[in-house]
C-alpha cells in the first residue's frame, strides 16, 4: 500500500536503454473498498493533465468510486499519479454540483428549467445576429472537452454563425506549442514519442517541471535515470525543481535563467552548436531552410553575453550546449516556463532549431515534446474550437476553406477567413467594449485563470455582454454569468480525446450525470437545433445526434490532413490501448513518431500557416511562402532577445512568476474537491528565496502582501528554492471554497498581479514576467500551506512533511507487447 501524496512518483522500476518500460498497475478505491466491491470497470483515460494515462473507472452502485491504470496502454503502462488516483472521481458527487440551469433575475442567479435557460440564450443570440451580425458572438472554451464537443462547437461557430471570435483556454496553455510546430514544421502535431525516453542519451526540459505537471511521465524518466546507462538531464527553470535536482544527479546542468530571458539562453545554446561544429550540415542543407539567417541572429549570444543577460554561469551554457551537441540522441520537452514567458514562440521554436541543426528528429530517442498542459488541449487545436480551421487547415488558404465548405455544404463566404481568428485576449477586449455581446464560456474559469483578474471580473459581470457559462460547478466565472448550464463531466458522458503524444483514447460513460446536468455535446446540439442552423440546401447543418456519430463526422474532416483520424473508430478504440494519429490506410495501427522520412508538411498548398516573423508577429504572405519553395523542408527561424515588457524598479524590485504545482490542477474545480489533494495544498502561498526574504524580515509562514501595479495578494510565505530576485505564486487558488473573506478571492488569486500582454505570434498571454514587491504583514503561526515534496519544498528545517494520501496499490505485472514499442534495442534505428 502506497501513500501517493507522500510518494508522488511511486516505486521505481529501473530498466536499461532500449528496453520497454515495465508495466505496473496503480489503483485507488475510495472508502476502503476492494476489487470485490466493484460492480464494473469502464474504459477511459485520465483527464487531469495532458499525459492522458489510460485507466478504467471503478463503478459501484451507480457511482464512480476509483480508478486503476491500464497496463496495456502505450501511454502509462498501468501507472497513475496522485491527481489521477485521488482526483478523478470525488468531485462527481460533491454536494455543490450544478444540477439545474440558472438564469440571472434582478441581479441574482436563480434556478430554472432547460427550456427557459435555452430560450433566453436563443432569444439573445437571434436578436444580436439580426441586429449586429455574427461578430456579436464569441465562444471561449476549454482544454477539457471531448473531440465530439469541440468539433460540434467549431461547426456551430464557423458554419452556423460565421464568427471568427472562437478560442479556448488553450490560448493560456498550449497556443505556443501549436504555433511553434506550425512555424517550424508547417503544421501542429507532436513529432516525438514517449518511447523516445527509452532510447535517448540526453533529456532537455525547458521550463517544464514535469515532476509535478506530468508525474507519470516523470516516473518514466526516473526509471531510466535510476538504471544503468542513464540519460543525462538538462533543466532550464528559475526554481530548483525535482527536475533540476535530477539534472545535478545525472551530471547534467541546471540553468536557472533569469525570468524573461529564455530566448537569450536559447540563442546562446544555438550559437555554441555553430561555433563548435556540432551542426549536421548535410542534413540541414537537405531538409531545412534558413540556416544562414539563424546563424546571423544568434551570433552575438556568446556564453559571456548569455551569462550577463540570464544570470547563469558561462561555463554552464557551454556544458549544456556540449551535451546537446555531442549526444547521439536527445529528447526535448517544453512547457509553460517557455510558453507563458516573454518571447514564447521564438523560444519554443529555438528548441526545434537545435534538433534540426543536428538532424535529431524523427528518430528513436530524438524527439521534441512541446507539452500540453490540459488533457484535451490537442483536440481543441485539431477541431478548430480555438479559432483555427478543423484538421490543421490554413484559414489563409482558399482551397482549405473550400474543402470545409464542401464538407459542411455551406457557402465558403460563411466560414470566417478574411483575417486571422480572434484570440482569447482580444475576445475579452471585444467583450469589454461590447462589440461581442454574446459570450459563451464552456468548461473553463477565466475569472481565475486569465491575467489581470480584476479586469476579467469587470468584463464578465458588466451589462455590455451577455455571458453563458457551462460547467460542473458554480465557479468564480459562473457566478458572474447571465445563464449557467449544468454540465455532465468525465465518466458521465462518452467521447474521445487525444493526449500530448497524439494518442487517442475513448472514454466511455460510466455513470449517469446528476439530475438535469447534460453533456456538453448535448448542450451544443440543443442550441444548434433551437437556432435551426441550415446548410446551403436547407438541410439541418449538424445532423449527428450521438457522440459516435459526431466522431465519425470528425474523422471525415481529417481525411488527407496531417491529423488523419480516418482509420479510427469507436470499435477500434475499445481495444487495449489508445492509438496515436495519424491512423489511416497507410498506418492502420497508428504512428508512434512523425517525420521519420524528414519530410515536413511545409508545402505551401498543404501547410497550416505561411508563418510569421518571430520578433514582431508580422505574417508571411502566401506569395512569400511560395517563393521560398519549402516543399517539405523545415524552417529554421530565429529572433533577437528583447527585454520583457515590465522591468523591475525601485518600487517593484522583484520578478513575479506563476505556475502549477503537483497536487492541484488548474483552478481546482476537481482536485480541490478531493480530500487528500486538498489537504496536501489547501491554500495559496508565495515562494521567496532566503536571499530576498532576509532583508524583508520574512520567515517561513509569515503573512506577506505581494503587489504589482495591477493588484495585490495576501498569502503566507514559503522560504524556498526559487531563484533570488523572483517570487513564485501557484495560480490554482480562487474563491469558490472561501466564505466570509474578500469577494472573488482577490486576496490570494495569483492573476490579480499578472499583465494583459501576449506573445506576438502565438498570442499566448505572459504569466511569468511581471514586476512585484513583497511587504511583510505579520509573523506566521504555522508554515506556509505549500507541499514539501517537490519544488515548493522549504529551505527552513522543521516543516512537517506533506503526506496523507489514502492507501493505493502498485502492482507490477507482466509487461505486455505495446504497438510501436517492441522490446529490445533493435528499434533504436538509424541514429
Ligand atoms: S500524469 Fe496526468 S494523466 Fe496521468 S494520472 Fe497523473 S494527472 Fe492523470
Amino acid at each position: 500500500m502506497v501513500d501517493r501524496i507522500a510518494d508522488i512518483w511511486g516505486p521505481r522500476a529501473p530498466h536499461g536503454r532500449g528496453t520497454v518500460w515495465p508495466a505496473r498497475v496503480d489503483q485507488y478505491l475510495e472508502d476502503g473498498l476492494t476489487d470485490a466491491d466493484v460492480d464494473r470497470w469502464v474504459q477511459s483515460a485520465c483527464l487531469l493533465c495532458s499525459n492522458g494515462c489510460g485507466c478504467d473507472i471503478a463503478v459501484k452502485d451507480g457511482r464512480m468510486v476509483g480508478v486503476r491504470g491500464r497496463a496495456t496502454d502505450v501511454v502509462n503502462h498501468g501507472r497513475l499519479g496522485p491527481k489521477g488516483l485521488y482526483g478523478s472521481t470525488p468531485w462527481a458527487r460533491s454536494p455543490d454540483r450544478l444540477t439545474r440551469p440558472l438564469i440571472r433575475e434582478y441581479g441574482r442567479l436563480v434556478e430554472t428549467d432547460w427550456d427557459t435557460a435555452l430560450g433566453r440564450i436563443v432569444e439573445t443570440s437571434r436578436r444580436l445576429l439580426a441586429d449586429r451580425g455574427p461578430l456579436s458572438h464569441g465562444f471561449y472554451t476549454s482544454g477539457q472537452l471531448f473531440i465530439e464537443e469541440y468539433y460540434t462547437l467549431a461547426v456551430i461557430g464557423k458554419a452556423g454563425i460565421g464568427t471568427p471570435h472562437m478560442d479556448g483556454n488553450t490560448r493560456l496553455c498550449t497556443a505556443t506549442a501549436a504555433t511553434a510546430f506550425k512555424e517550424s514544421f508547417g503544421a501542429d502535431g507532436q513529432p516525438g514519442s514517449y518511447t523516445d525516453i527509452e532510447h535517448c542519451d540526453a533529456i532537455f526540459l525547458y521550463g517544464h517541471n514535469m515532476a509535478e505537471t506530468q508525474t507519470v511521465l516523470w516516473a518514466r524518466i526516473l526509471d531510466r535515470t535510476r538504471a544503468a546507462d542513464p540519460p543525462v538531464i538538462v533543466c532550464v527553470d528559475p526554481r530548483r525543481t525535482p527536475v533540476a535536482i535530477e539534472a545535478e544527479r545525472t551530471g547534467g546542468v541546471h540553468l536557472a535563467a533569469r525570468v524573461g530571458t529564455n530566448l537569450a539562453l536559447m540563442n546562446g545554446l544555438t550559437r555554441e552548436l555553430f561555433v563548435n561544429g556540432w551542426v549536421d550540415d548535410q542534413w540541414v542543407a537537405a531538409h531545412t531552410l534558413g540556416v544562414d539567417d539563424l546563424r546571423t541572429v544568434v551570433d552575438p549570444y556568446t556564453p559571456d553575453e548569455v551569462a550577463r543577460i540570464c544570470g547563469v554561469e558561462p561555463d554552464d551554457v557551454r556544458r549544456a550546449a556540449r551535451i546537446f551537441g555531442t549526444s547521439a540522441t536527445v529528447l526535448s520537452t517544453v512547457l509553460q516556463g517557455f510558453y507563458q514567458s516573454h518571447q514564447a514562440t521564438a523560444s519554443a521554436v529555438a528548441v526545434h532549431n537545435l534538433h534540426l541543426l543536428r538532424g535529431l528528429i524523427g528518430r528513436p530517442g530524438s524527439g521534441v515534446l512541446q507539452m500540453n498542459g490540459q488533457p484535451t488541449a490537442q483536440n481543441n487545436r485539431e477541431c478548430g474550437a480555438d479559432g483555427d480551421l478543423p484538421g490543421f487547415r490554413n484559414w489563409d488558404n482558399e482551397a482549405h476553406v473550400h474543402e470545409l465548405a464542401r464538407l459542411w455544404n455551406v457557402d465558403p463566404l460563411v466560414i470566417p477567413h478574411w483575417a486571422p481568428p480572434t484570440h482569447a485576449m482580444q475576445i475579452m477586449s471585444y467583450a469589454e467594449e461590447g462589440s461581442i455581446g454574446f459570450l459563451w464560456i464552456s468548461a473553463t474559469n477565466p475569472a481565475v485563470s486569465m491575467p489581470e483578474s480584476a479586469r476579467i471580473r469587470r468584463i464578465l459581470s458588466g451589462d455590455q455582454c451577455f455571458v453563458i457559462v457551462q460547467d460542473l460547478f458554480l465557479t468564480e466565472t459562473a457566478q458572474l454569468a447571465d445563464v449557467v448550464l449544468p454540465a455532465a463531466g468525465w465518466g458521465e458522458k462518452t467521447g474521445t480525446f487525444t493526449n500530448v503524444n497524439r494518442t487517442v483514447h475513448l472514454s466511455d460513460k460510466a455513470v449517469e450525470a446528476p439530475s438535469e446536468a447534460r453533456s456538453d455535446l448535448d448542450i451544443f446540439l440543443a442550441y444548434a437545433q433551437a437556432m435551426d442552423f441550415r446548410d446551403a440546401d436547407g438541410r439541418t447543418l449538424i445532423r449527428w445526434r450521438t457522440a459516435e456519430e459526431a466522431f465519425d463526422a470528425w474523422r471525415e474532416a481529417t481525411r488527407g490532413r496531417p491529423v488523419d483520424y480516418t482509420g479510427l473508430s469507436y470499435t477500434k478504440l475499445r481495444g487495449p490501448t489508445g492509438i496515436p494519429w495519424p491512423v489511416n490506410e497507410a498506418a492502420p495501427q497508428g504512428t508512434d513518431r512523425l517525420y521519420t522520412d524528414a519530410v515536413f508538411p511545409t508545402a505551401t498548398d498543404h501547410c497550416e500557416t505561411y508563418g510569421h516573423d518571430l520578433l514582431t508577429g508580422a505574417a508571411v504572405t502566401e506569395q512569400e511562402h511560395r517563393a521560398l519553395r519549402p516543399d517539405g523542408r523545415a524552417f529554421l527561424k530565429g529572433a533577437a532577445w528583447t527585454p520583457p515588457h515590465e522591468q523591475t524598479s525601485d518600487d517593484y524590485p522583484l520578478l513575479y512568476t506563476t505556475g502549477r504545482t503537483v497536487y492541484q490542477f488548474h483552478t481546482r474545480t476537481k482536485t480541490g474537491r478531493s480530500r487528500p489533494l486538498h489537504d496536501a495544498a489547501p491554500d495559496a502561498w508565495v515562494e521567496i528565496s532566503p536571499i530576498d526574504a532576509s532583508p524583508l524580515g520574512v520567515t517561513e509562514g509569515d503573512l506577506v502582501r505581494v503587489e504589482s501595479p495591477r493588484g495585490a495578494i495576501e498569502v503566507r510565505a514559503r522560504i524556498g528554492n526559487v531563484m533570488a530576485g523572483a517570487v513564485f505564486a501557484p495560480f490554482h487558488y480562487g474563491a469558490w471554497d472561501l466564505t466570509g473573506v474578500a469577494p472573488q478571492g482577490q486576496h490570494r488569486q495569483a492573476n490579480e498581479l499578472t499583465m494583459t500582454v501576449w506573445d506576438p505570434v502565438s498570442k499566448q498571454p505572459y504569466f511569468k514576467t511581471a514586476a512585484c514587491r513583497v511587504v511583510k504583514l505579520r509573523d506566521g503561526d504555522r508554515p506556509a500551506p505549500a507541499p514539501t515534496t517537490a519544488a515548493s519544498a522549504p529551505v527552513t528545517r522543521g516543516v512537517p512533511a506533506t503526506a496523507g494520501g489514502a492507501p493505493t496499490t502498485a502492482t507490477p505485472v507482466a509487461t505486455p507487447h505495446y504497438p510501436n514499442d517492441p522490446a529490445g534495442t533493435d528499434d533504436v534505428g538509424d541514429r
